[in-house]
């Protein structure tokens, strides 16, 4: 039974994902009715996502050290070139963790529950209601009922990558052209792999414009996949299990227990994720890293602010599009920067041949680049990491060398 919210703020969030359930987290914290709607039957399912986050992330979130959800810490990391030059990169200590994703979604709602939060599931949003260019509430259809026209004060749409709900406010959506299609695997027998190291594989024959991955865990499981700009996802994963030199001896023996398919976008941040009664958060406004595809932090960080601004904007009563722009300004600030040295970094991955990148690997072995970022803790907000060691003696040949490439490409 829906609650009567007629003359109260009450806020609809579109989508049950990780920057659904923590925005409505904080708004029902915040004292805001909210309700959450999600078109699965069930919280975190069907998974799709590799779950491999940064721990001091989760801590600056408050979200660890997630007991039962936390599958295995990482400190460090084996990236092979495109002809299987192997650079190790060995941290001083764990710095990322990988999450049983299904069970992570299930917590945040979990915790939004707690708060106050109503999740109405099996429920698909099927459009947005707007006046005046005002979105001022949703239609909503389920299996059982006819489609039903539901008031909010405010709509913050969390539906994820296909961001069909966005395009329909006018905003600017996700650039199609900074898709990659990946694959992620679930598998057992997995061998030769260190059990606190992800492995990284590029190459054109294998992941062409993006890498591939295997995140073991103790028990040998592990979370294979990768994703390419071009091509069939599932043949690459096929030639990475069976033709890479390194990748084809560790899955030699795998075993598959499932996989899904899922696009991730690597174009930055949408230019505007506001409008009047409208905020979009996660992976519908592309808060995603273009280096890696990561979109949960960048997500659950624009959760919290997109919360804040909210409900500011219900206090006063006013929640046009002047009134919620300060979202736009706090991520802007946050990862503006950390945006523009990702894309930066993905253009430039994006230029180079395979030979390049296997000279590149050679030449970070040769000047030390591994002994230079040991003491990096930050893989989030790369450009601050990036400053952090840019002045060490490595790092500034490197990135001069970097720049060099980048010119030549
Ligand atoms: C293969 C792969 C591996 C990845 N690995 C990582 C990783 O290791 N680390 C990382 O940080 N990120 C990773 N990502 C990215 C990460 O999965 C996303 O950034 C993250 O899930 C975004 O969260 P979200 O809440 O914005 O969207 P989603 O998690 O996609 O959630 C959106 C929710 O909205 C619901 N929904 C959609 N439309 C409607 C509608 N109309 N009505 C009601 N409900 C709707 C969906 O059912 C879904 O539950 C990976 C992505 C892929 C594809």
């Amino acid at each position: 039974m829906l609650m009567n919210t007629k003359n109260i703020p009450h806020a609809a969030v579109i989508g049950a994902g990780p920057a659904g359930s923590y925005t409505a987290f904080h708004l029902a914290n915040q004292g805001i009715k909210t309700r959450v709607f999600e078109e699965h039957s069930q919280i975190g399912l069907p998974a799709h996502c590799a779950g491999h986050i940064s721990i001091r992330s989760l801590k600056t979130l408050g979200l660890y050290p997630l007991q039962g959800i936390i599958e295995n810490l990482f400190c460090a990391a084996n990236f092979y070139s495109p002809h299987g030059t192997k650079f190790a990169l060995q941290l001083n200590g764990p710095v990322t963790a990988v999450l049983n994703r299904a069970r992570f979604d299930q917590y945040l709602a979990e915790q939004a529950q707690k708060a106050g939060v109503e999740f109405i599931l099996k429920s698909r949003v099927q459009s947005l209601f707007m006046q005046n260019g005002v979105v001022t509430g949703i239609r909503v259809k389920n299996s059982k009922e006819p489609e039903r026209h539901i008031d909010a004060s405010i709509v913050v749409d969390a539906e994820g990558i296909s961001s069909r709900l966005l395009r329909q406010t006018g905003l600017v959506p996700l650039k199609s052209s900074g898709l990659v299609y990946a694959v992620e695997a679930e598998m057992d027998n997995v061998q030769d792999v260190e059990g606190q190291a992800v492995e990284v594989y590029f190459g054109s024959g294998y992941a062409p414009g993006f890498y591939g991955w295997v995140i073991p865990r103790p028990d040998g499981t592990a979370k294979v996949g990768l994703a390419t700009d071009r091509g069939d996802p599932r043949i690459y994963l096929k030639r990475l299990m069976t033709k890479h030199p390194v990748a084809s001896k560790q899955l030699s023996g795998a075993k598959l227990i499932s996989v899904a398919y899922h696009a991730i976008s690597l174009g930055g941040p949408i230019p505007q994720a506001y409008r009047g009664g409208f905020l979009a958060v996660g992976d519908c406004a592309s808060q995603v890293k273009p280096t890696t595809g990561g979109g949960v932090i960048f997500g659950l960080t624009a959760a919290k602010e997109a919360a804040n601004v909210a409900k500011q904007a219900l206090i006063k009563g006013n929640v046009c599009a002047a009134a919620l722009q300060p979202y736009q300004k706090r991520c802007d600030e946050l990862f503006g920067f950390d945006f523009k040295t990702m894309l930066w970094l993905r253009r430039f991955l994006g230029v180079l041949s395979d030979g390049k990148l296997d000279e590149m690997f050679r030449v970070c072995n040769r000047l030390g680049v591994n002994g230079a970022l040991r003491s990096v803790t930050e893989i989030d907000f790369q450009g601050k990491m990036l400053l952090s060691v840019a002045t060490k003696p490595a790092m500034i040949a490197a990135l001069a060398y970097f720049g060099l490439l980048y010119l030549q490409g």
